[in-house]
């Protein structure tokens, strides 16, 4: 089935994340038409999937809720999720675009009640948790999730599975015949916030990551120190289950290396101080973190940030790109091969846990954009003066934190507002 909605006037933002979320919502709240759209089934990007965020260590619910506050009371704005572009034609000011929306199998009389997800069997790795816990075939993709409605996951759709879960849900809310839906829409100015991934820890292979258990990644901490995480926020080794308190951070993990990212993530330095807050935050004394780097890139405020977490006695800080790491067989710990520029000496120290703090890379590759973008070097969007109505918002621009992609995503909506302006003859 294919629909035709929007006009020439409209915005379209794809990628729901922070970023997109602020460029919608600003252009919106200008008294624009907007279309918002992501690919999962819920909006928040990767931060939702952070325990804390800095420089405040705040919840990240606390930013996101504000933003589906706006996002609710603005007419302008229309959502959908689960939804990705397919195809982009037309000129600046005058895109048509084409948009398939997956089945959820779940309609607006969703009540988020779980009856469905209990009647289900089928479990499946959890995307929200990085793949370090389970969910139903009948989930809801997190807890603070928007939309609150449930989803269908289509690998059980035609299963007894299904059926069952359609049996449970008193509200009517589930149905097994839904398709996938075409949208054609006009846009006149197109926003692609869609956001970074982390880098694929197990490329590097003098870390382990894909052969030895308690390596893991930056990313799959944040769901360790969460307590709505799959370990209900206990920093748990994956080997055997012990709680882990003496942990090892290695900085520029796939960064700033000419065999994976050439370029400096940014966020990383910080995120291991946030790290290293969350261990002295669950253990107190108990706890020790040990940070490998290169150099701390820590940006403005943050700065101070660093000078608090460098004057706990319980952190410290080794000058040192780690060379490799092996497996003790016996305690599972992983053990930090390398030489500690200051003094110069070798060391092999054994950890009970290993983060790497993995690079940020554009979560779309280069060539799988349905349309031709300007992209540098990096993999990032640039501007093109060739097209003046495609705009990156955020981490597809850059690798950016969260204060500068809301900067970002600001300065792309003014710019999309200003080419409808343009369309509508309003400008000036
Ligand atoms: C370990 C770690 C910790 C961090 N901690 C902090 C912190 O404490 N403070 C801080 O400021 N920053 C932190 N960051 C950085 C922060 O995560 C980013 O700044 C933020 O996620 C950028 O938001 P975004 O919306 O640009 O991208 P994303 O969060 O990646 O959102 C992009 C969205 O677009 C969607 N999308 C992608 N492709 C498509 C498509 N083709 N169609 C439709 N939708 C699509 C995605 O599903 C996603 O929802 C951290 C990063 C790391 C690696
Ligand atoms: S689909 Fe039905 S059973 Fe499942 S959570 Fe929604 S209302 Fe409850
Ligand atoms: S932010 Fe720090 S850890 Fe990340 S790449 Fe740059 S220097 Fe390395």
């Amino acid at each position: 089935m294919s629909e035709a909605i929007a006009t020439n006037q409209t915005i379209l933002v794809v990628g729901g994340g922070i970023s997109g979320m602020t460029a919608a919502l600003e252009a919106a709240e200008c008294g624009k038409q907007v279309i918002l759209l992501e690919k999962n089934p819920s909006l928040g990007g990767r931060v939702s999937q952070l325990y804390r965020y800095f420089p405040k260590l705040c919840h990240p619910t606390c930013g996101l809720e504000i933003n589906l506050r706006r996002a609710k009371a603005n007419k302008n704005l229309r959502i959908f999720t689960m939804a990705e572009v397919s195809d982009v034609s037309g000129l600046p000011g005058d895109y048509k675009v084409k948009v398939t929306l997956r089945p959820r199998y779940v309609n607006e009389s969703c009540t988020a009640c779980g009856a469905c997800s209990d009647a289900v069997e089928a479990e499946f790795d959890d995307e929200f948790n990085y793949g370090l816990g389970k969910r139903k075939g009948a989930y809801l993709p997190h807890a603070m999730a928007y939309p609150q409605r449930y989803v269908i996951d289509p690998r059980i759709a035609g299963t007894d599975d299904a059926a069952k879960a359609k049996e449970a849900c008193r509200y009517g809310a589930i149905d097994l015949d839904m398709e996938a839906r075409e949208l054609e829409l006009n846009a006149g100015a197109i926003v692609w916030a869609t956001g970074w991934k982390p880098y694929d820890a197990a490329k590097i292979q003098p870390y382990g990551y894909d052969r030895i258990a308690n390596v893991i990644t930056s990313v799959e901490f944040e769901r360790l120190a969460d307590p709505h995480g799959p370990t209900g926020g206990k920093i748990l080794r994956p080997s055997d289950g012990k709680e882990a308190k003496d942990i090892a951070f290695i900085q520029c993990a796939g960064s700033r290396d000419r065999n994976h990212l050439k370029h400096c993530s940014r966020i990383c330095c910080m995120a291991s101080l946030k790290h290293a807050n969350y261990v002295r935050e669950k253990y107190g004394d108990d706890g020790r973190s040990s940070i490998y780097y290169i150099d701390i890139r820590a940006i403005d405020r943050i700065d101070d940030f660093y000078r608090k977490v460098k004057q706990d006695p319980n952190t410290s800080f080794i000058k040192s790109k780690v060379a490799s790491i092996t497996e003790d067989r016996e305690s599972g710990n992983p053990v930090l091969q390398g030489v500690d520029t200051e003094g110069y000496h070798r060391y092999s120290n054994p950890h009970e846990l290993v983060v790497l703090a993995i690079g940020m890379e554009p979560s779309v590759p280069r060539d799988a954009f349905p349309v031709e973008l300007k992209i540098n070097e990096e993999g990032y969007i640039e501007q093109d003066p060739a097209n003046g109505a495609f705009f990156a918002a955020g981490a597809s621009s850059d690798a950016l934190d969260v204060n500068r992609s809301v900067q970002n995503a600001t300065a792309s909506a003014l710019r999309a507002i200003q080419v409808v302006n343009r369309v509508a003859g309003t400008e000036g």
